[in-house]
């Protein structure tokens, strides 16, 4: 099957734009990489990807399970999610630590501030950690996301 996750979409524009005007410099979906990361930054052996939420199945404001097909939609999901732990693992083998984007960090009512969002890549960057995650902030109550 083709690739599911469609490339150059706005919220990774957002990130390049944010990365690069702070200086960073980064390759575009290096395909010889697990899971074809949306952005790498070889200095840091950083792998980013900006995921969608639907596609990658974020229990977030941004996600609704289709009313119809819900099975076929929910297995398409669930086989998404097992690529994304694949590719994980195996960029991890491979010394390269991972950073997941959610799309609701950037868009939706949830979303954070730009320069919030840049901070925790930063803080990933200069971090250790073998993965993070950046997603929408939690300011509305669950109970307002179900009315
Ligand atoms: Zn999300």
């Amino acid at each position: 099957m083709s690739r599911i996750r469609a490339k150059n979409t706005a919220p990774e524009w957002t990130v390049r734009r944010l990365l690069h005007s702070r200086g960073f410099r980064y390759q575009l979906h290096r395909s010889d990489l697990p899971g074809k990361p949306d952005l790498v930054l070889p200095r840091f052996r950083a792998a980013i990807f900006v995921h969608g939420c639907f596609w990658h199945g974020h229990a977030c404001t941004l996600f609704r399970m289709p009313t119809t097909r819900t099975e076929f939609w929910s297995e398409k999901i669930a086989a998404n999610r097992q690529r994304d732990a694949n590719a994980i693992s195996l960029l991890d083998e491979l010394g390269w630590r991972s950073l997941w984007i959610w799309e609701c960090a950037l868009k939706g009512r949830g979303r954070l501030v730009e320069s919030e969002v840049a901070e925790k890549v930063k803080a990933f960057l200069y971090g250790d950690a073998v993965l993070d995650e950046i997603g929408e902030c939690r300011a509305f109550p669950i109970a307002e996301e179900v009315l």
